[in-house]
């Protein structure tokens, strides 16, 4: 199987996906040229704006390799993948993530993902939704006790 014949895999998904109800987007893991799971956007059936079809497949390919870490896998998607799936790649550690159409085409097809990639580089005072610290006293208890804890799980 190369790029491609994934790639197409992972398109096909996302377009039968939206004949059942869900988003455009479908994606693959795939490891030493197995397929490892598969993930189709289930935001809207799921009422969970996390679901994207990355997501969903790293989460089951995590399940099913035993592992928090994707090392040695490649991510396919039907799309490129918004902010929040670039993210959930690099904190699995997947080796490479391959991708058919780009922001351009999600726009184009009614998801804007361009904007949440401009908002992330502009200042914060701009955004459309507050992010603020408040510099709690407390708040590096969390560390203090991750780092006092040596039965802790490195990730
Ligand atoms: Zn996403």
């Amino acid at each position: 199987m190369t790029d491609h014949t994934w790639l197409e895999r992972a398109v096909a998904l996302a377009v039968a996906n939206v004949a059942a109800g869900g988003g455009p987007f479908g994606a693959l893991v795939v490891r030493d040229g197995e397929l490892v799971s598969e993930g189709i956007n289930r935001v809207t059936p799921d009422l969970d704006p996390t679901a994207h079809a990355e997501v969903v497949a790293i989460r089951r390919a995590c399940a099913a390799l035993g592992d928090f870490s994707l090392e040695g896998c490649t991510l396919y998607s039907s799309c490129e993948p918004c902010p929040m799936c670039v993210s959930a790649s690099l904190w699995s550690r997947l080796d490479a993530v391959v991708y058919a159409a780009d922001r351009d085409d999600a726009a184009r097809g009614g998801f804007d993902d361009r904007a949440i990639y401009d908002l992330l580089g502009a200042d914060r005072a701009t955004w459309p939704m507050t992010v603020a610290a408040v510099p709690l006293g407390e708040r590096f208890a969390p560390f203090e006790a991750w780092l006092g804890n040596d039965a802790r799980t490195p990730y």
